[in-house]
């Protein structure tokens, strides 16, 4: 989208140790300096912190996976907004379909948890995309609409929060929808912004998620209204999101 700087953000979901995080995240740093885009990693909470702390002052922004709705209170084992805000998360993904699966997380869990997000001043990135079955069966526009309608909170456009198109099935297993299929949904989302929030809508990012990768993210992220990319699997290796991100 014109005017519109580009995210790439990496999702480590639930993998590696303590001293793989912090060597992730020094490749990525040493590498972010040649790239004009705005780049974001999201570690598992108990490395926030530190790979948060490598990050001060660097180009690269540090996010969460999750947070939870409340801002604080009786809530075992949950991770609270504010507390991401506090050890120097800037943004928090939310809706994964990770979540969304294993959690039974709702379009009005999602849309609490970024109401939280937003007061702590963390950017949600809110996941949306259809199952396998929904895009056969012709569904995944109505699938996507229903979830933006369901899951992005009153003051979204005003935060400057990022959706993440993720169709379910293109989600770690190498296949991605066609370029047209993906322009066709991200030409959707835009006109729903647009629609809900005016102008303001106009300026929000966009990312595609699901099987990006070096060799497909050139393609991928010069389609209109493809604004960066939310990257799992390849964001594990530094040259690789490092790849993706040259690419935008
Ligand atoms: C994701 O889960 O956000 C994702 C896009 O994963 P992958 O890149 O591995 O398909």
């Amino acid at each position: 989208t014109p005017g519109v700087r580009p995210l790439i953000a990496g999702n480590w979901k639930m993998h590696g140790t303590l001293r793989d995080a912090a060597a992730l995240a020094e490749a990525v740093r040493a590498g972010a300096a040649g790239t004009g885009v705005e780049l974001l990693v999201c570690p598992p909470f108990p490395y926030i912190h530190m790979v948060a702390a490598a990050m001060l002052g660097q180009r690269v922004a540090v996010g969460a996976q999750d947070c939870h709705a409340a801002a604080k209170g009786a809530h075992t084992g949950d991770v609270a907004a504010p507390m991401l805000a506090d050890i120097g998360a800037r943004y928090v993904i939310l809706g994964h379909s990770e979540r969304r699966a294993d959690h039974a997380e709702t379009d009005a869990a999602i849309r609490a948890k970024a109401e939280a997000a937003l007061a702590a001043g963390l950017t949600p990135i809110i996941c949306v995309g259809e199952s396998e079955a929904q895009r056969l069966a012709g569904d995944a526009e109505a699938v996507v609409t229903a979830q933006l309608a369901g899951s992005l909170p009153e003051g979204f456009a005003r935060a400057g929060g990022v959706v993440a198109y993720e169709p379910v099935w293109a989600i770690g297993t190498g296949r991605t929808p066609t370029e047209p299929d993906i322009a066709a949904i991200h030409a959707a989302i835009r006109a729903d912004l647009v629609r809900r929030f005016g102008g303001a809508g106009e300026g929000l990012r966009i990312l595609y998620g699901g099987s990006v990768k070096p060799a497909n993210a050139a393609a991928i992220l010069a389609l209109p209204h493809v604004d960066g990319a939310l990257v799992g699997g390849a964001s594990l290796v530094a040259a690789d999101f490092l790849a993706i991100a040259a690419a935008a």
